[in-house]
């Protein structure tokens, strides 16, 4: 059995001062009231505007040739400024998918159309996606997918529903996966493609699922006879497994998969500091051990990326840690203080507990399960 290796995290100079200019940038929209510090803002604080000037400034689409609108920074210049988005609980939501893998799928597999029309556009802030996998009966076995989509002249008509589908309401286009060939057990993972939808054409209906919380986060997706013209057709046909597991290495490697419940650890922190308690500061300080040491991991895969490695069984790793690691910040934080958590509470603590013992369970399964992840880790190792 083979170990799994990461390198050795290292920041530059060039980070460090790309941190301190959005760092600046945050403090200064935070003290205008431009947002109010939330946990989970990754998938659930939308602020069009606030992307649009994230944008501006250049922190969308950081990797990307700059013909494409990008700014070829750096992987861990990227780390950097979305570490400083997330732990501000600043709200990204509406671009982070575009952002995060539709992004990097597009300028892999996408056509010179594809990417000159939809990157630019991405990089400003304005146009957003939505991840089209999960449907009603496929989650985790994602090879039972059954939407379909049948070839007519000129493009494609699609059928079927996606569900789960976090910020289809205020995302203009949807990467979905669907079946473009006959459904052939023996080969499951074949006869799959993935279709760039326009979620405002016609027999698209998105319908609200709601949160615990009454938050409306994600929804319903139903195809009826839509019609995809042949130019949205991404990668090759057929090739649709292939290319949704490259992107799932982009979705899961990221410091949004342990810094959803930040805001809650730093309030926790000023709060402990208060009372002085040596107890409570052993058991805090041992909640920012493990905090640290993802970190490092993350910075890691970051650095893989930078490489041009594919690493999915480290970005599974880190995912099934971080989410754990992340749910039990509100676990530790409810033992530790007296709270009376409340989604509308004055005080921070409050807020931020009910926020994020509300959003908790979702963690560990958005992206991949607990159980899926350690599968894809163990056969990692098992056959390096
Ligand atoms: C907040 C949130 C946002 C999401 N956003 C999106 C999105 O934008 N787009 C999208 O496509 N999907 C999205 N999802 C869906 C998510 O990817 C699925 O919920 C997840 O993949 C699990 O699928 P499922 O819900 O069908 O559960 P199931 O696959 O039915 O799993 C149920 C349980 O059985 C376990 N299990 C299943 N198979 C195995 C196995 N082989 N071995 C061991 N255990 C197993 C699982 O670990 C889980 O505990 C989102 C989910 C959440 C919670």
């Amino acid at each position: 059995m083979a170990s799994l290796q990461l390198p050795v995290a290292e920041l530059s100079e060039e980070t460090e001062l790309i941190r301190a200019e959005i760092h600046e940038f945050l403090r200064v929209e935070q003290e205008n009231g431009t947002f109010q510090p939330k946990c989970d803002t990754w998938l659930s604080g939308c602020s069009p505007s606030f992307s649009r000037k994230l944008g501006e400034r250049g922190w969308i689409g950081m990797t990307w040739p700059k013909r494409y609108g990008g700014h070829e920074r750096s992987a861990l210049e990227r780390y950097v400024v979305t570490e400083e988005l997330l732990s501000a609980g600043a709200p990204v939501a509406a671009h982070w998918i575009a952002d995060r893998q539709t992004g990097p799928l597009l300028l892999r597999y996408g056509t010179e159309e594809q990417r000159s029309l939809f990157l630019p556009k991405i990089a400003r802030g304005e146009c957003y996606f939505a991840i089209g996998l999960s449907e009603p009966n496929a989650g985790s076995d994602l090879a039972a997918v059954q939407s379909r989509a049948v070839k007519v002249e000129g493009g494609w008509l699609l059928n079927g529903s996606k569900t789960w589908t976090s910020g289809a309401h205020h995302a203009h286009y949807m990467i979905t996966l669907c079946r473009t060939s006959a459904y052939n057990p023996e080969k499951r993972h074949d006869g799959m493609s993935q279709l760039l939808v326009d979620l405002s054409a016609p027999g698209v209906t998105v319908r609200p699922i709601l949160l615990m919380t009454g938050e409306h986060h994600f929804n319903e997706v139903f195809f009826e006879d839509v019609f995809i013209p042949d130019d949205c057709l991404i990668g090759q046909e057929g090739n649709g497994w292939k290319q949704g597991m490259t992107e799932l290495a982009y979705e899961r490697s990221g410091p949004e998969r342990f810094l959803s419940t930040f805001p809650l650890l730093q309030e926790l922190t000023n709060q402990v500091k208060m009372t002085g308690d040596k107890h409570l500061m052993g058991q805090l300080s041992k909640l920012v051990s493990r905090l640290w040491t993802l970190r490092l991991m993350s910075i890691g895969v970051a650095q893989m990326l930078e490489k041009g490695e594919t690493p999915d069984v480290m970005a599974a790793l880190v995912k099934d840690m971080g989410t754990k690691f992340e749910q039990q910040v509100a676990e530790v934080a409810r033992l530790l203080i007296p709270t009376s958590p409340s989604i509308r509470g004055a005080l921070l603590l409050d807020h931020f507990m009910a926020e994020s013992i509300l959003h908790a369970p979702g963690f560990t399964l958005r992206g991949g399960t607990t159980e899926i992840l350690r599968g894809i880790v163990a056969k990692g190792v098992v056959s390096k």
